[in-house]
């Protein structure tokens, strides 16, 4: 049972969002709760991080727990191009050496262990195999949350405010029809584990690394984790990898064959897990938030895999949410304006994200060639990456960028 059945915020999933959320409320003095319907620690997708999370594991102070886990240093992102250019990698550190320039590819479970432990000792009450089956939005707060019980019990309990953070199962914006898949990213992904794989086709430092296809028509990423792991995923558009193509693991083997790079980095390797598969999970929501209620990470909206954003805008839409809702708990107002005035701030940020990802998919567009036109462009790309976008001018690239991707998309048409 649920100890208390009155709270002032009560978080649903115990994801990054969730947890950064509930943490940062409840460190505040406010009775939170926190409720997960897995048991914990639980498997998730989504090991790279981006460097930008550093500010976030600060302020929670776990940099140097995390430290201590082992996990794999990300130090940068590098590209194998369609004819299998293995291009330069971006070494974060070479733009700016200061320690919030390196990341890590972390183990999902353990990871996220650690967050939720993190929610529960700055005093989150904490249930995981606790499911959330129904929310009752009233005209005002509090909320009522119906939750499914270990044993088969359900119990009711009501809060001034509730945080969506179910993630891809975006219970709220599902309940209220304002979930919009993104028509121009319909995208799935195939993806399992690796054990004795290259690290980085040998190279140091290890670095994230996103390998096209001969035809461009997918591409796969590679994330050398902890333990001599690597996580090796395929995406493509939806219908292209599963429509009409028999198993998932015949559509990666034979994607495979056509790009070289992942096959001489996984030779003599041994696969260590099953082939797990994700479809339609780029989407956003036309509502965010309500009196009483708001949505955090994928809840909110998910972008796309290629440039590992999840978790970074997972834990950056947390502490923006969090801080509001203990800001709007202070002066007993939870009205939506006081919920939700970071919104604006955020979903600019991420439109530079989106940008970028639209380039990355324009098939006739050329990043390599772009890049050698535009060297100047190189501390802003690698900004990007990093996921400085809430700062200083991440469009700028833009200006240069989005008339070379028009005028390839049009000498493809003659
Ligand atoms: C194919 C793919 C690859 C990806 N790769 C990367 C990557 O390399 N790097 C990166 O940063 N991101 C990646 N992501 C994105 C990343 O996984 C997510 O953005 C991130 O996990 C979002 O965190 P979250 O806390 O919002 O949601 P989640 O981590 O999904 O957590 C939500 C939690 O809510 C729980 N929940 C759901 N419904 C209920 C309910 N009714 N009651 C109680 N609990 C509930 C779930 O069990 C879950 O634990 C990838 C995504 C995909 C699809």
């Amino acid at each position: 049972m649920i100890a208390s059945s009155f709270y002032d915020c009560i978080v649903v999933g115990a994801g990054p969002a969730g947890c950064t959320t509930a943490a940062l409320v409840a460190e505040r003095g406010f009775r939170t709760l926190l409720v997960e319907r897995d048991k914990m620690p639980r498997f998730h997708v989504g090991e790279s991080l981006m460097p930008e999370t550093y500010w976030t594991f600060k302020r929670l102070g776990i940099l140097e727990e995390l430290d201590r886990y082992g996990f794999a240093k990300k130090n940068g992102v590098q590209f194998v191009s369609h004819d299998d250019k293995e291009t330069k990698p971006f070494i974060f550190q070479e733009m700016d050496e200061r320690d919030c320039s390196v990341t890590w590819h972390v183990d999902r479970n353990k990871f996220d262990q650690l967050l939720y432990e993190t929610a529960e000792k700055r005093g989150a009450h904490c249930h995981d195999e606790t499911r959330v089956t129904d929310i009752q939005l009233k005209d005002k707060p509090p909320h009522n949350v119906t939750l499914a019980l270990p044993g088969g019990k359900t119990q009711t309990v009501s809060a001034q405010v509730v945080v969506d953070a179910t993630g891809q199962q975006s219970f709220l914006a599902n309940r209220l029809g304002v979930k919009d898949i993104n028509p121009d990213l319909k995208k799935a992904a195939i993806w399992t584990y690796y054990k004795g794989a290259k690290r980085n086709g040998g190279q140091k430092p290890e670095v994230t690394c996103i390998l096209n296809t001969n035809t461009k028509d997918a591409w796969f990423w590679y994330i050398p984790m902890s333990n001599d792991r690597v996580s090796v995923g395929l995406v493509g558009d939806n219908d292209y990898l599963l429509k009409g193509r028999g198993k998932p693991e015949d559509t990666f083997a034979e994607e495979m064959t056509k790009c070289p790079g992942v096959g001489r980095r996984v030779a003599g390797a041994e696969r260590v897990d099953r082939f797990h598969v994700a479809k339609e999970f780029s989407y956003t929501t036309r509502q965010h938030s309500g009196d009483g209620w708001i949505m955090v990470g994928d809840a909110y909206g998910f972008i796309d895999p290629v440039y590992s954003s999840g978790v970074f805008l997972a834990l950056k839409s947390g502490e923006m949410a969090a801080d509001a809702i203990a800001d709007a708990l202070r002066r007993n107002d939870v009205s939506q304006e006081n919920l939700d005035y970071w919104t604006y701030e955020y979903d600019n940020a991420i439109e530079s994200i989106r940008r970028l990802v639209h380039a990355f998919y324009a098939k006739e567009f050329s990043f390599g060639n772009f890049m050698k036109e535009h060297p100047e462009h190189k501390a802003n790309l690698t900004n990007l990456l990093i996921g400085r976008v809430f700062e200083g001018n991440p469009d700028q690239i833009f200006e240069d960028m989005e008339p070379w991707i028009a005028k390839a998309k049009e000498m493809a048409k003659n």
